[in-house]
C-alpha cells in the first residue's frame, strides 16, 4: 500500500501538463497514473483544481546560519521556504560567521541546518581571495556550487576575489564539473561612484541607483564570460538584472561556453520605482531598475537564458533596514524574498502575462536541478525521485503582510503587495511540511542533498 495518494491535480512539467495521480511510497515516487486508476494508500489529498509541481528549487538563498542569527536561522527561513512552496533552497555561503570557504565548516554548517531545517537544502560554497587550495576538497565535499563577488565587500569577512584568481579558479573547478556563480558588479566602477558620491554628500536613492550602475553589472558579467572563454570553466551569472547583462549571456550561450544565468522576481516584477518610495527596505544590488529594463528582462526568462529563478532571500532585522537609522549607503543591502517565491512567479507569469506554468517548472524545478546537479533526486516527477510536491491553487489570493510572513524578521520590501496563485499543501519526501499558510512541525526533517557529478574522479 502506498503512504500518500495525491489524486486529480494538474501535474506541472516542463513541456506539459496533464491530469495524473501520484502515488508516494517511503519518500519516493513510486506511481504516477492516469486519474481514473484507484490506488490504495494510507492517506489521500485531493488536488483537484489545482497545480501540482515537483517541489520548488530556490536556488539562491541566504540562510545567515551561523553567525547572523538575529536576520534568519535555518528554522525560520526554511518553515517559511515550505509555506512558500520551496522544498529545496541552495544555501549561500556568505552572512555566514565563519563563512562556507573550507570543509571544516561545511561539516558544521551541515550539522546546525540538520536539526532545524524543514527543507531539504544543500549548500554554496564561497569562493573568496585566500582559499583557491579549498576549493577542490570543497567540490568533493559535496557542495552545489561556488559563490564569489567581484566587487567591493565593505567589512564583510567574505572578502571578493580579482579576475586572477577567477581565472585560477576556474581552472581548478573544471574538472569537478561544477559551476561558479558571479555576483557581477565591476570593483572599480563602483568603488569609484560610491567614494565620489559620498564624498559630495550625495545620499539619496537616486544616488545610491546611480552608483550601481548597469554598466558596472554588464563589465563585470563580460570579464566573467570573457574568463570562461578562456579557461573553459562553468561559469553562473548570479541575479541578472538588466537585459544587457542577459544579452551577452545569451551571446555567450549561442558561442557554446559553459555559461548560464539566474534572475530574480523583484526584476522581473518590480522597478527602481520601488527603491525610491521605500528606500532602504528595498535597498539591493545590483538594484532593482527601470520599467523597460524588468519588461524586456522576461524575453530572457522565455528564451531560457535567463534558466533559473531564485529569490535571493538576504533579509535583515528593522533596524538595519530602517530609513531612520540608516543612509541609503549604511543600510543592509538585502531583501526578504524567501516565501513569496512561487506565489509572485505564479502571480506574474501565469495570472498577469497568461503564460503556461510549465515556465515555472523550467525556472524553479527542472533547470536548478539540472544546473546544481540535483536532478535524479529533484526537479521532477521522476519514479524514484524524491516526493517533493507542491499544490498549487491558481485564485488562492495572497497578500504580503506582517503577520503573513515566516521569516524571523517581518521587515520586507514587499509588504501590500497581493496577487493570486500560492500553495496549499508542501510535501518534502512525502511528508507535509507547511499548509495553507502554515508550517508544520517538522524542523529536522530537511536533509542535505548532495549534488551527482558524473565522471568526476
Ligand atoms: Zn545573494
Amino acid at each position: 500500500m502506498l503512504d500518500l495518494l495525491i489524486k486529480n491535480g494538474r501535474l506541472v512539467e516542463k513541456d506539459r501538463i496533464y491530469e495524473a495521480n501520484i502515488g508516494i511510497k517511503d519518500g519516493k515516487f513510486e506511481v504516477i497514473t492516469n486519474p481514473e486508476r484507484m490506488l490504495e494508500a494510507a492517506e489521500t489529498v485531493d488536488a483537484r483544481g489545482n497545480y501540482v509541481f515537483p517541489g520548488i528549487i530556490d536556488c539562491h538563498a541566504h540562510i545567515n546560519e551561523p553567525g547572523f542569527t538575529w536576520r534568519e536561522d535555518f528554522e525560520t527561513g526554511t518553515r517559511a521556504a515550505a509555506v512558500g512552496g520551496t522544498t529545496t533552497l541552495i544555501d549561500m555561503p556568505l552572512n555566514n560567521e565563519p563563512p562556507l570557504t573550507d570543509t571544516d565548516t561545511f561539516e558544521r554548517k551541515q550539522e546546525l541546518a540538520s536539526k532545524k531545517a524543514v527543507v531539504d537544502y544543500s549548500f554554496w560554497g564561497g569562493l573568496v581571495n585566500d582559499n583557491l587550495k579549498d576549493l577542490e576538497p570543497l567540490a568533493q565535499k559535496g557542495v552545489a556550487a561556488f559563490k564569489a563577488f567581484v566587487c567591493p565587500m565593505g567589512e564583510s569577512v567574505f572578502t571578493s576575489v580579482n579576475m586572477g584568481q577567477v581565472q585560477e579558479a576556474l581552472k581548478i573547478l573544471k574538472p569537478q564539473q561544477v559551476i561558479s556563480g558571479f555576483h557581477c558588479e565591476e570593483y572599480g566602477i563602483i568603488q569609484e561612484n560610491v567614494a565620489r558620491a559620498k564624498a559630495e554628500g550625495k545620499n539619496s536613492v537616486r544616488d545610491f541607483l546611480n552608483a550601481h550602475s548597469v554598466l558596472s553589472e554588464y563589465i563585470a558579467a563580460k570579464n566573467i564570460i570573457d574568463i570562461s572563454r578562456e579557461t573553459g570553466g562553468r561559469v553562473h551569472i548570479c541575479h541578472v538584472s538588466h537585459p544587457s547583462v542577459a544579452q551577452i549571456v545569451k551571446d555567450a550561450i549561442h558561442e557554446g561556453l559553459n555559461v548560464t544565468a539566474e534572475t530574480c522576481p523583484h526584476y522581473l516584477g518590480f522597478t527602481e520605482d520601488l527603491v525610491i518610495e521605500k528606500g532602504a527596505p528595498a535597498k539591493c544590488t545590483p538594484p532593482l531598475r527601470t520599467k523597460e529594463s524588468a519588461e524586456k528582462l522576461w524575453d530572457y526568462v522565455l528564451d531560457g537564458t535567463l534558466s533559473c529563478i531564485g529569490s535571493d532571500h538576504s533579509p535583515a532585522d528593522e533596524k538595519e533596514k530602517s530609513n531612520e537609522i540608516n543612509t541609503i549607503w549604511t543600510a543592509w543591502g538585502g531583501l526578504n524574498a524567501i516565501q513569496f517565491l512561487l506565489p509572485m512567479m505564479f502571480d506574474m507569469a501565469v495570472h498577469k502575462r497568461g503564460y503556461s506554468p510549465t515556465l515555472l517548472n523550467r525556472t524553479l524545478c527542472y533547470n536548478p536541478a539540472k544546473l546544481f546537479k540535483l536532478y535524479g533526486r529533484k526537479g521532477a516527477f521522476g519514479i524514484g525521485f524524491d516526493a517533493d510536491v507542491v499544490i498549487v491553487d491558481p485564485d488562492r489570493e495572497w497578500e504580503i503582510t506582517k503577520e503573513s510572513l515566516m521569516t524571523k524578521n517581518k521587515v520586507s520590501a514587499f509588504e501590500g503587495v497581493k496577487g493570486r496563485g500560492c500553495p496549499t499543501h508542501t510535501f518534502v519526501r512525502g511528508k507535509l511540511v507547511a499548509e495553507n499558510g502554515m508550517y508544520k512541525d517538522m524542523f529536522g526533517h530537511g536533509e542535505y542533498i548532495y549534488p551527482v557529478r558524473e565522471g568526476v574522479e
